[in-house]
């Protein structure tokens, strides 16, 4: 028996409509939230209930606390989870929440205080032993002029990372390779940290040239009990940002495993961490040293890889242990079972620099294999607009081996149907079988280093085009599948009555009209 009978997830898309899931699983009543652009969303369809709490613009509906907690005590909710982004890592919020005589899914105000600031993490790290990486940050807001800053520098040796201390979703940071450009890097971090989080202090960190960005997962119930989940490596990023993540990370010996999984719950226990979270770290694939990042006081946008491996259900936990209950396993009791990657899809084109894509979506079909899953945020008919993330749904697939999670991810991507909209499936797929990747042999460069250039396989696209035309008409579409497309030509181009599944002509009829 749990404690909640109803929550109200404060949030939107893929992550609210995985929650309501979790909520339905667990027999709890789900209340939805949604601004004016989201009136017939799916996480509105889905839930139970539903508030209106504003106009599009997020600073007048989705972060909008007072309107949300207001609305949760209306609808008689128990509990409110934040999912990821918004107002998830927002200690306010979470204060909010509790003083309302509601609870907060999530660590303590305190924990996302502590580990909301990077620079005050670091320092509660150093403190329990957790390595950091070799950097610089000024004292209790001390200015620094620029002489300072370039000296700290030196000391630490170029490349530098300048960091904003707020920093958060790949924002705020600059890669400095001489002295000469390291105080125009800095003012541009401090406009960035300024604009984007309202807190213009930033540090320094060496950069670490040939990085992998391995995370792992934890889990603390408010008894005291604490694990790790294993790791997830994300080394897979654009601008900072990741975009595909697996677990187990092809990296990691079962030494160091281990070694980052105690650093990992050393680095929860050092704020009294209750609750789902993640302490990333940075490896130096020279080396093979690793560093704490940050540790991000929330669920992940890449919790299902994890879930997959562990067959726990994090979301569940979360709730359970805000309801007070113990972790049903300790650490001996995890397992890590096969190998799964989860690939971020965005409305976006990723031939054309990663431009946004916004519209209608016309048609939505799924992949359905045994071993994949699809967390999405749209469905056919659903619109994206420009008010929200990119980030549309997630697919994982879960496998024996890391080899048939990568054939079972190409195969379901190559599967998943999103017309009216262009996304980066494509783009996925080149990542996960160029051979770079199938060796596991990635940094958080890979992108950059390998797809560059990349640029839409034109042949296949046709042939998708075709595949869903034929879907639209409701034909059967092995046939179009197994149509051979002419390979010079291009059929949408031409003009002599090419018709689907056979052979067609017009007569030219403009000189009869003569
Ligand atoms: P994860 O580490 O779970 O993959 P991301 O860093 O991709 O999370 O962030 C998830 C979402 O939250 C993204 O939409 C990102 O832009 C947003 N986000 C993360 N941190 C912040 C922050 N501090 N401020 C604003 N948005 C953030
Ligand atoms: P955010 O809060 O924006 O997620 P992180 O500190 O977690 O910021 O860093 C995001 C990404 O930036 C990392 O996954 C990594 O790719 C890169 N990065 C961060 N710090 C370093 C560093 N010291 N050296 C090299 N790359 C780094
Ligand atoms: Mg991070």
């Amino acid at each position: 028996m749990t404690l909640f009978k109803k929550i109200l997830i404060a949030n939107r898309g893929e992550i609210a409509a995985r929650l309501i899931r979790a909520c339905h699983e667990l027999n709890i009543r789900a209340v939805a939230i949604y601004s004016e652009a989201d009136a017939n969303a799916l996480h509105v369809r889905m839930a139970d209930e539903s508030i209106l709490i504003g106009p599009p613009a997020p600073r007048e509906s989705y972060l909008d606390m007072d309107r949300i907690i207001q609305a949760a005590k209306e609808i008689n909710a128990d509990a409110i989870h934040p999912g990821y982004g918004f107002l998830s890592e927002n200690e306010r919020f979470a204060s909010a929440v509790a003083d309302s005589g509601l609870i907060f899914i999530g660590p303590s105000p305190r924990a996302i205080h502590l580990m909301g600031s990077k620079t005050e993490a670091r320092t509660i790290m150093q403190n329990s032993g957790v390595p950091i990486v070799p950097g610089f940050q000024a004292m209790n807001n001390e200015t620094m002029n620029n002489e300072q800053w370039a000296r700290q520098a030196e000391k630490i040796g170029y490349p530098i990372l300048v960091k904003a201390a707020a920093g958060g979703g790949g924002k705020g940071m600059r890669i400095v390779r001489s002295a000469s450009e390291l105080s125009e890097a800095i003012a541009a971090a401090q406009r960035e940290a300024s604009h984007a989080f309202g807190d213009d202090r930033v540090f320094l960190e060496k950069y670490i040239d040939s990085p992998r960005h391995i995370e792992f997962q934890v889990l603390a119930d408010s008894h005291g009990n604490i694990v790790h989940l294993f790791e997830r490596e994300c080394s897979i990023q654009r601008r900072h940002q990741k975009i595909i993540e697996e677990t187990p990370s092809p990296l990691l010996t079962p030494e160091m495993r281990a070694k980052m999984g105690e650093a990992a719950v050393a680095a929860a226990k050092a704020v009294g961490y209750v609750n789902a979270g993640t302490v990333e770290f940075i490896v130096d694939s020279k080396t093979r040293e690793f560093y704490f990042l940050e540790m991000n006081t929330r669920l992940q946008v890449e919790h299902p890889i994890t879930e997959a491996i562990t067959g726990i259900d994090l979301a569940q936990a979360q709730i359970n242990i805000a309801a007070g209950k113990h972790l049903p396993f300790k650490q001996n009791d995890l397992h890590q079972r096969g190998h799964a990657i989860e690939c971020r899809v965005y409305a976006e084109d990723p031939a054309n620099e990663f431009l946004p894509s916004i519209g209608k979506v016309l048609r939505a079909v799924e992949p359905t294999r045994a071993g994949v899953r699809v967390d999405a945020g749209v469905h056919t008919g659903d619109e994206v607009s420009i008010h929200y993330d990119p980030m549309i749904a997630k697919v994982i697939a879960h496998a024996e081996t890391r080899d048939a999670a990568i054939r079972k991810m190409d195969a379901a991507l190559a599967e998943y149907t999103l017309l009216g909209l262009t996304t980066n499936t494509p783009f996925l797929r080149a990542v996960v079988t160029h051979p770079a990747f199938v060796r596991g042999d990635v940094t958080t460069h890979f992108i950059e280093d390998h797809l560059r250039d990349w640029k839409l396989p034109k042949v296949k696209d046709e042939l998708l085009i075709a595949k869903a035309v034929a879907e639209f008409l409701g034909s059967d579409h092995r046939s179009i599948t197994n149509y051979q497309l002419p390979t010079t030509n291009d059929v949408w181009d031409a003009t002599d009555g090419f018709r689907l599944g056979g052979g067609g002509a017009i007569e030219n009829r403009s000189h009869e009209a003569k």
